[in-house]
Parts: C-alpha cells; sequence; structure tokens
C-alpha cells in the first residue's frame, strides 16, 4: 500500500542534503553567471560580443536548458496528480475519511489566504508605498484580459473529457476524474482491488522518476535563474523600491507569524525541520515561478521526508497548488494599496473588505505559471473601481517577486498539508524529526 509513507521504501541516512545544497549553489551560481552577462551587454551594447551574449546564451544555451527543465517538470504533473490521488482516494476510503480531510483542507486554505491578504494591507497601510510614485513616468498599459463569469468557472471543474481535461494540465478537472475513479474503484470489489493495485505500483514508479528528474535540478536551477538575471540584472527597483519593500515585507511576516505559528501552536511541529526539509522545494519555486511545475517536488518532500501519508498528500498538495495562494494574494494586497495612493483614491473600509474577499478568491482562481496573479490582479482592481491598466506600472518588476511569492504559496500548501496529516494521525512523526531523512527508494 502507498497509504504508509515509508511502504515500499528503504530509506539511507545522509547527513547532509546533497542535493539541496547542490541546487543552491546552482542558484547562486546562476545568479552570478547572469549578472555578468547582464553587465557585460550594458558596458559594451554595440560590441559583437553583446549580440553574441544575448544570441547564443540568453536566448540559446540558458533558454532552452531552463524550458527543457521546465518541461520535464511539467511532464510529471498529470500522471503524478491522476495516479497518487487514486491512490489516494482508495486509502481514504479504508479510513473514510475522504470528506473530513477535503472541508479542513479547504477552510485552512481560504483561511491562511485570507490572512495573507489582511496582513499585506496592514503593512501596505502602514508604509504607503505608493505616497512618492510618480505617475507621470511611462508605463506600458496592461492589456486586460477578460475573466469568465463564475457560474462558468464552477462548471468548468467539471470534465465533461478527462483526455481533454489532461492533455490541457487543467488541474481541478483532472482532481475532479482522479476522484471519481478512486471511488468508483473503491465500489467495485476485486476487480477494483486490481487495478487499484496497479495504479499503486505505477505511483512508486512516477515517484521514482520524479527523483531522477530532480538529480538534474541544480543545472536547471542555474540555467533558469542566470536568464533572468541576464535579462533584468539588478536596477530592477526603478522607484519601486518602496512597493517591493512592502511586498517582501508581507511575505516574511506571513512566513514566520502565520506558518510558523500554525505549525508550532495548532500542529505541535518543529517549524526549524519543516523549512529544513522545505528548502529544496522552496528554490525549485523561486527558479520556475510557478508552483505547478514545483509541484512534484512539493509532493516527494512532503510525503517522503515530512512523513505526510499519501492518502493526505496526494489530495492536498494538488488542491493547494491550484487554489491557494497566499503569496499571490499578499502582492495583490498591496499592489491594491499601491496603486490607489499612487492616483490620490482614497481606500475605505468597504474597499478592504472587498479586497480580501476578492483576492481570497482570485487566488483560487489564479493559474499556478509565472506572472497568472497578474491577470487576477486586474479582477480586484475591478472591484474597487481602480484602472485595470495600471498594473503597466509594476509590471516591470513582478518578475523578482513572482519568484518569491511563488516560493511562499508552496511553503502554505505543505504547511496546510503538514498540520491537516497531524490532525489525521497521518503524518509520520519519526520521519518528520528525523533530520537525516534525505531520500527514499522506493521499491
Ligand atoms: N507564479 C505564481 C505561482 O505559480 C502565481 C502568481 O502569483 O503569478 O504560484
Amino acid at each position: 500500500m502507498t497509504d504508509s509513507p515509508q511502504s515500499g521504501a528503504n530509506q539511507p541516512s545522509h547527513p547532509k542534503d546533497t542535493l539541496t545544497m547542490r541546487i543552491f549553489a546552482g542558484l547562486v551560481l546562476g545568479f552570478g553567471a547572469g549578472l555578468v552577462m547582464y553587465y557585460s551587454r550594458v558596458a559594451f551594447p554595440d560590441a559583437m560580443f553583446a549580440a553574441w551574449v544575448q544570441e547564443y546564451l540568453i536566448d540559446g544555451v540558458f533558454l532552452v536548458f531552463g524550458k527543457i527543465f521546465v518541461n520535464l517538470l511539467k511532464l510529471m504533473i498529470v500522471p503524478l496528480v491522476l495516479v497518487s490521488l487514486i491512490c489516494g482516494v482508495i486509502a481514504s476510503e479504508e479510513s473514510k475519511s475522504l470528506g473530513r480531510l477535503g472541508s479542513k483542507t479547504f477552510v485552512l486554505y481560504l483561511l491562511t489566504t485570507g490572512v495573507a491578504i489582511t496582513l499585506a494591507l496592514v503593512v501596505a497601510q502602514i508604509f504607503d508605498p505608493g505616497a512618492g510614485a510618480d505617475l507621470s513616468a511611462d508605463f506600458e498599459p496592461y492589456a486586460v484580459k477578460e475573466r469568465p463569469p463564475f457560474v462558468q468557472v464552477l462548471i468548468n471543474i467539471f470534465p465533461d473529457n478527462p483526455m481533454q481535461a489532461m492533455a490541457e494540465g487543467n488541474m481541478l478537472q483532472v482532481i475532479v476524474f482522479a476522484i471519481l475513479v478512486g471511488i468508483a474503484l473503491n465500489h467495485t470489489g476485486q476487480h477494483g482491488r486490481r487495478i487499484g493495485a496497479i495504479f499503486e505500483d505505477l505511483n512508486v514508479v512516477v515517484m521514482k522518476l520524479v527523483q531522477l528528474i530532480m538529480q538534474l535540478a541544480p543545472y536547471g536551477v542555474f540555467f533558469l535563474v542566470g536568464k533572468v538575471f541576464a535579462e533584468q540584472g539588478i536596477d530592477l527597483l526603478k522607484g519601486l523600491g518602496a512597493y517591493m519593500g512592502c511586498v517582501l515585507l508581507a511575505l516574511a511576516l506571513h512566513f514566520t507569524l502565520t506558518y510558523l505559528g500554525i505549525l508550532t501552536l495548532v500542529a505541535r511541529l518543529n517549524p526549524l525541520i519543516f523549512m529544513r526539509k522545505m528548502r529544496a522545494a522552496q528554490m525549485f519555486a523561486f527558479s520556475t515561478a510557478s508552483s505547478a511545475a514545483t509541484m512534484p517536488v512539493t509532493m516527494g518532500i512532503v510525503e517522503k521526508k515530512l512523513g505526510v501519508r499519501n492518502s493526505v498528500a496526494s489530495f492536498t498538495i494538488p488542491l493547494g497548488t491550484t487554489i491557494n495562494m497566499d503569496g499571490t494574494a499578499i502582492m495583490q494586497g498591496v499592489a491594491t494599496v499601491f496603486i490607489a495612493s499612487a492616483y490620490g483614491i482614497e481606500l475605505g473600509m468597504a474597499e478592504f473588505v472587498t479586497v480580501i474577499a476578492t483576492a481570497t478568491l482570485a487566488s483560487i482562481g489564479t493559474a499556478a505559471v509565472p506572472s497568472a496573479g497578474m491577470i487576477t490582479l486586474a479582477m480586484v482592481l475591478g472591484q474597487v473601481g481602480l484602472p485595470a491598466e495600471a498594473i503597466g506600472l509594476i509590471l516591470g518588476v513582478d518578475r523578482i517577486l513572482d519568484m518569491v511569492r511563488t516560493a511562499v504559496n508552496i511553503t502554505g500548501d505543505a504547511v496546510v498539508t503538514c498540520t491537516v496529516a497531524h490532525s489525521e494521525g497521518a503524518l509520520d512523526q519519526a520521519i518528520f524529526d528525523d533530520p537525516d531523512v534525505v531520500e527514499v527508494q522506493p521499491g
């Protein structure tokens, strides 16, 4: 059974998490290489050399290998969600816990996002980052995209064609399909048990594939981070320092107060162990700026290093990846106050409540891919009568903030997962506490 975090696995212990350290080295080297490329282009803009760096390095090697790495990660999303969640439903049927698990998880995801946006609004009100912003500066107006109406969003959760859902990577639809298949397997006696056993074997194989791809992570991270900094350098601030500072401060506060608070006070788990084991996933999220691309890594860490049973993680992590975006909500809160203040518009209590409600819902609808938060920000701004075109103001610095907030997004998913698993008796404390659990070799 995959239900046990230790099942079918032996656990070699290592004194240090060497893969995490190699990923970190990739990140630092990528940052360095990116800056070297950026400043060599800036210093000699007309030289052949600058064109060569752009063409062969930034748009060549770095683009190609970074994209290949992200594709390899994305490749795992559909098989992982499908197979793992079917196994999870089979396991939770045995403990009759699916409904309870679902409601606890959903409430916690909404609650943490609500806290995140409130914190962001408080920070932005105190520091008023828009006070000194000069709106006479040119900015590219942001082309606002139409959002589908709420009813349509609701209908779209239910797939009419599972193959299409998988081909399009529509995660909510794949989740619904996997839950239905799992329920059907649970109600078809020995036929269901036979097929269920195949899915459990497949689950071990899929997790192994994730581990293999993880071995490439240090290189992937190097190319991804290198490209971002080669294109943008570090003089991104351009007068938006106060805005960036507020977003980063609110993210840091949410990270330390909310997450560590929940882990310590509610789940009674050691937050330092949690953070140390989550580092690899956070670096992935930072490099890819996509919770979806990071999901296989988050899932692996939560199950194998933090000791959460597959029956819980297979449900909560894909769901969290899709609907729980605390970091994104924080950016949206600060951005709303920043834009309002820069336009000289006063926001009252009613507007703040509207922002909290809309940003919490928007976080459900935000796709787990780079810059998706900008699209739903248009909706939040619209709710309080602010011009969505003003998003153009902050677009220039969004990539860096996107990287940081994505790391917060996936950390939130893991915090809620551990908390729910602990309350369900589905977290193996021995694995969680073991500082040396580095890798698990399935099979
Ligand atoms: N990049 C974020 C994520 O994937 C979404 C966003 O805020 O743009 O979690």
